[in-house]
């Protein structure tokens, strides 16, 4: 692993902490955005309890998957462990990023997991946003924050969810856990969960039994965005090569 990589995913975590003030997901401190390095089985972590106008890409702590730090002056997030179990658990991720954004948190806190109620959610997330099971008082009392992160995991594992196609989960009274390939990506997951999870409290409050979209519809919406038939968006501008000018 070159310092060429490891500074450009110090950068990118960096940038992307400071995106949750900027989409408004984060009150006081909370909340924070890692980004692995497979290569060297690290990641980087936001500090504990560093106010995102203070944070500097210096102060991100560098831990192991096991989530002991290795390098870094301060303490590393809370949530480290956490983290570290879903890093372990999910191969297929590059990022997460944690938030207490309030829609979101009021599912996690009604023990429910975010129905797919139309489009917004089906674009970005393939099937329903599940909610971790409770914590035992054994699990909060040893290893609280991995057992955090493997009451997630236990979610994917018993429905056999792919993690690529739902990027995002609810901790059971805690809050939203999100993925992505990239800290960018993670955090735009994020903002996404909590849209849904807003229209979603609108929607049940409007019509409590609202039977939600076929599925005919929602794999039209993932599938739209996503995959080998993937058809949104456009290509990055092709650059032009160089014309040179006849005389
Ligand atoms: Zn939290």
């Amino acid at each position: 692993v070159t310092a060429q990589s490891s500074a450009r995913l110090r950068a990118a975590v960096h940038a992307a902490n400071l995106l949750i003030p900027e989409y408004g997901l984060a009150t006081l401190t909370w909340g924070n955005v890692s980004g692995v390095d497979r290569d060297a089985g690290v990641f980087l972590i936001k500090p504990s309890g560093v106010a995102y106008r203070d944070l500097t890409p210096g102060m991100l702590v560098t831990v192991d998957l096991d989530g002991h730090v290795v390098d870094g002056d301060l303490n590393p997030s809370v949530d480290t462990a956490t983290h570290a179990r879903l890093y372990r658990a999910f191969p297929t991720i590059s990022a997460i990023t944690h938030t207490h954004s309030p829609y979101a948190v009021a599912f996690a806190q009604a023990r429910r997991a975010i129905p797919v109620l139309g489009t917004t959610h089906a674009d970005v997330f393939n099937g329903e946003i599940p909610c971790s099971a409770p914590l035992t008082p054994e699990q909060c009392a040893h290893d609280y924050e991995s057992n955090t992160g493997q009451s997630i995991v236990d979610e994917f594992t018993s429905a056999g969810l792919d993690p690529c196609e739902i990027p995002g989960a609810l901790a059971c009274e805690h809050g939203p856990f999100t993925w992505g390939t990239s800290p960018a990506e993670s955090v735009r997951h994020a903002v996404v969960l909590e849209a849904v999870a807003q229209l979603a409290t609108h929607t049940l409050a409007l019509n409590p039994a609202v039977p939600g979209p076929g599925a005919h519809l929602l794999e039209r919406h993932y599938r739209r965005k996503h995959g080998a038939d993937a058809y949104y968006g456009n290509p990055e501008p092709q650059s032009t090569p160089e014309t040179t000018t006849a005389q």
